[in-house]
Parts: structure tokens; sequence; C-alpha cells
């Protein structure tokens, strides 16, 4: 039976070692029984670009988490009606898996305009939200941001580092391995012919040249530089 679930979502398009280490550091620091992660299907935040079809997002994931038995991956946001909203998918996690406890792990980027999704507050009663540090930001930051766009009753335990709050459930700040890597930038070196290696594990590479994802046009010119 499951206890601590982490929950991981995003576009993953495409995931990479950013993700990948993140949660393995959250699993083994927060002493969770699994993380499962969660693609969106209709990514309410990314206006105005293409997002790679889900099938292919998926396979990518399944092959990157294939050999971690802690690591699941999740169609929930596939499966529920109209558009991609965490509060959804968080209350029908708390449904698929009653008695356990969900960590919603979110980076700081993301957290950090939490304030704007869909009935944000109530992400903060569903589950404990762990903020996973990306470079730029740091600890103090999610303090203020608790204060000033969530509740003024947050107060941080000097010893565990952990916000608690009389109603709502704790956030937690992890001290992850900073590793500086984005889809976006990893899309971005494919458009321009470089290579995505040792970013994304080896058989997201060899999925993403087998079906020229995220290549200008076909000729780049640098087509073998992708390796
Ligand atoms: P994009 O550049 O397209 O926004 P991304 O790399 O931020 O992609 P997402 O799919 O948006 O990837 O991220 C899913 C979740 O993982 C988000 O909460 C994001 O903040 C977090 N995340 C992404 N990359 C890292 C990283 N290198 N370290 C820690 N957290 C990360
Ligand atoms: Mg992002």
């Amino acid at each position: 039976m499951l206890r601590r679930i982490g929950i991981i979502g995003g576009t993953f398009d495409p995931v990479h070692l950013g993700h990948l280490r993140t949660a393995q550091e959250a699993l083994e620091e927060l002493g969770l029984d699994r993380v499962l992660f969660v693609p969106a299907a209709a990514p309410p935040h990314k206006p105005g670009r293409e997002v790679l079809a889900f099938q292919h997002r998926w396979r990518m994931l399944e092959l990157s988490i294939a050999e971690n038995p802690h690591f699941g991956l999740s169609d929930l946001e596939r499966r529920l009606p109209g558009k991609s909203y965490t509060v959804n998918s968080l209350r029908k996690l708390n449904e698929e898996f009653p008695g356990a406890k969900l960590f919603f792990l979110v980076g700081m980027d993301a957290f950090l305009e939490i304030n704007t999704w869909f009935l944000f507050s109530e992400l903060f009663r569903l589950a404990e939200i762990v903020v996973l540090r990306r470079p730029g930001h740091g600890e103090g930051d999610v303090e203020d941001f608790l204060a000033r766009k969530v509740s003024g009753d947050y107060i941080r335990d000097p010893s565990s580092g952990v916000f608690t709050h009389p109603e709502m459930c704790p956030v937690h700040y992890l001290r992850n391995t900073l590793l500086d890597i984005s889809s976006t930038r990893i899309r971005k070196l494919v458009a321009q012919g470089r290579s995505i290696r040792y970013l994304v594990p080896r058989e997201v590479l060899s999925y993403i040249c087998e079906f020229d994802f995220y290549a200008l046009g076909r000729d780049t010119g640098f087509p073998s530089a992708r390796g």
C-alpha cells in the first residue's frame, strides 16, 4: 500500500535529467514510496507554442522511468475531460489513493506563479507542496510568496525547514542539486542542430532523433550533431 506519494506534473516536452534527478532526490529526502509523473494533456499555461502530442511525451517518460521501481506514470490528465488543472488532478488522486499522503512537487519557477492557477489556494489543502529549487531563487522567495499570496499564518520550523500552517498542509523547500536544464533549452539546442547528450536519458535522445522532433526544419544542416 502506498502511503506517501509524490506527484510531479508538467508538460515534459521532453522529460530531461533535471526532472528525473530531482524526483529521485525528493523520493529519498521525503521518504516517498513512489513518485508519479503526470504529463499534462492540454497544458493551460503554454499558449503560443505547439506542444508535442501526448503519446510522444508519454512514451519518452515511459522510456525514462522504466528501470526505476519507485517511479510511476499516470495518464490521469488525459482521462480527465477539458483542460489540465492541477486542482482536479490532486482531487482525483486523493480518490484513487485513499489514505495516502500526497506531495505535489513543483519547480520554483512554477511555484512563484501558482497564484495564477485555477483555484490555487485549494492546492495547499490537497497536498503537501514541495518546492524544487531551480537556479536563480532561494528559500526566502518561498517564505515571501507564502506570506504575500497564500496566508500570513505559515511558520517556518527552523529545524526541519518546513513551513507549517494551522489549517493547511505543510510546504517544503527541497535542497535538490541545482541542474540548469529545461525542456525549452533542449528544444532550442535540437533546433540549432546541437547535441543534447547528457541532458536527457539515452532513450529519449534516440526517440527525439528517430522522429526528428524539435528541429526547425528537417534540414538543420547538422543532422548528426544531435547524437
Ligand atoms: P519548459 O522549459 O518547457 O517550461 P521545463 O523544463 O520547465 O520545461 P516542465 O515540464 O515545465 O519542464 O516541468 C515540470 C516540473 O518540473 C515543473 O514544476 C518544473 O518547474 C520542474 N522542473 C523542470 N526542470 C527542472 C530542473 N532542472 N530542476 C528542478 N525542477 C525542474
Ligand atoms: Mg516549465
